[in-house]
């Protein structure tokens, strides 16, 4: 039978599997297995030319049982709803793992934002959020930045809605400019986050950081910035890449300076004194640790038994199938899971949300060490029933989440 790639399939797999393990009845899967709201809009744009063209974008709303929804928009030309829906699934875990009072979201808009003006993109954030208004606010559902969303995008989002609303309404996103009501910590959250994990799985398996070497596929915001938290550790990080390529230095890359390098040249491939490697071949390098920093489904059956790494940090999304983990998991891979691994991004989000709804704003070092305290209790959490279970530590991070889930579902007397 055929690999299913389908992200909305799989989630549903997992659910199933986690839900089983925990011996649940039917109900907690019945009721967690679809998202609780799905809106798709069209998006009429003014583009520079005078033409007006149409996009599409989503909303969906997982569940709102332990909070509001909460996740990212992403833009992207591959966006479909099955993904939205499945990614908005992966919110709802990703809060209940590192214990935050929130249920899952997730937008996306199908476009290609490397193609669009600055107005153009403008034009089209502002047109998405009006269209998915109706249903979002800071006590409904809290958008943030994903795959080729950023500040910039949220301010737009924010201002759009404080003008439908007749006020400023900051907690209405979070990853927003610092000056807009944005989170000192937030921008670097996500890396955070999984350099702590990083760090904590290399401690249970007694992996040296200063000895490590690490490949990080994709090197947007989680991926260029845990290149950079993971080498002050210690860790040499050998190669790198994008979608236009890849580099590679067994001697080490300079985090700092790839960034300033594909600042310019728009990808890290051609980086002076590296050679080039494909996105293949630097999964299935002989590293510690790999991080995978971009899309879904990077690490299927097809690759799952060339990798090499002791470590497998997931700093996106989905990034492996099933049918992968079951292989990883044989071999011995401590796998660290995306609702784990990359929690930290959401994790000061909400941190933003209760300062802009408390106006009362933190200093950095109080976001990261609170980011700290909770990543690492919950890597310790998930890790244990990984353990006790003798479940691989992507189903024991769903037990995790699951088991609070339901619990609320319980005494809500919804199951
Ligand atoms: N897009 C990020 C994620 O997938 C962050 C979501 C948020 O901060 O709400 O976790």
């Amino acid at each position: 039978m055929a690999e299913t790639l389908n992200p909305f399939e799989i989630v549903q797999k997992q659910i199933k599997v986690a839900c089983d393990k925990l011996g649940l009845e039917d109900s907690a899967y019945e009721v967690l297995k679809e998202p609780e709201k799905v809106l798709a809009v069209s998006i009429p744009v003014k583009m520079d030319d005078g033409t007006i063209k149409t996009f599409i974008g989503y909303r969906s709303q997982h569940s709102t049982v332990l909070g509001p929804a909460k996740g990212g928009v992403r833009f992207h030309p591959d966006v479909t709803m099955d993904e939205v829906k499945a990614l908005s699934a992966w919110m709802t875990f990703k809060c209940a793992v590192v214990g935050i009072p929130y249920g899952g979201g997730k937008g996306g808009v199908r476009c290609n934002p490397k193609e669009l003006s600055k107005g153009e993109l403008e034009r089209l954030s502002r047109g998405y959020f009006r269209a998915i208004s109706p249903i979002i606010g800071p006590e409904k559902d809290i958008p943030a930045p994903d795959v080729y969303t950023n500040a910039q995008v949220m301010a737009w989002f924010m201002d759009e809605f404080s003008q439908l609303k007749g006020y400023n309404t900051p907690g209405v996103v979070t990853g927003k400019p610092i000056i807009l009501g944005g989170s000192l910590g937030r921008n670097e959250a996500t890396a955070r986050g999984v350099m702590f994990t990083i760090r904590e799985a290399a401690r249970k398996i007694s992996l040296d950081l200063k000895k490590a070497t690490v490949a990080i596929q994709g090197y947007g915001n989680a991926g260029s910035v845990a290149a950079r938290l993971l080498s002050e550790l210690g860790c040499k990080i050998v190669a790198v890449n994008d979608s236009q390529g890849g580099a590679y230095n067994p001697e080490g890359l300079d985090p700092i300076a790839v960034l300033e390098y594909k600042k310019k040249n728009k990808t890290v491939k051609g980086f002076p004194g590296s050679k080039d490697i494909t996105g293949e071949e630097l999964l299935e390098l002989e590293v510690d640790i790999l991080v995978p920093a971009a899309l879904e489904n990077v690490i299927t059956s097809r690759n799952a038994a060339n990798i090499k790494a002791k470590i497998v940090g997931e700093a996106a999304n989905g990034p492996t199938t099933p049918e992968a983990d079951d292989i990883l998991y044989k071999k011995g891979i401590l796998v660290i899971p995306d609702i784990l691994c990359n929690a930290g991004g959401v994790t000061v989000s909400y941190f933003e949300w209760v300062q802009n709804l408390m106006n009362f704003y933190w200093t950095e070092e109080e976001v990261n060490s609170r980011l700290e305290h909770i990543m690492v209790k919950a890597f310790n959490e998930v890790y244990s029933i990984h353990k006790e279970y003798g479940v691989n530590m992507r189903e024991a991070a769903y037990m995790s989440a699951i088991r609070r889930i339901a619990e609320a579902l319980k005494v809500r007397g919804r199951i």
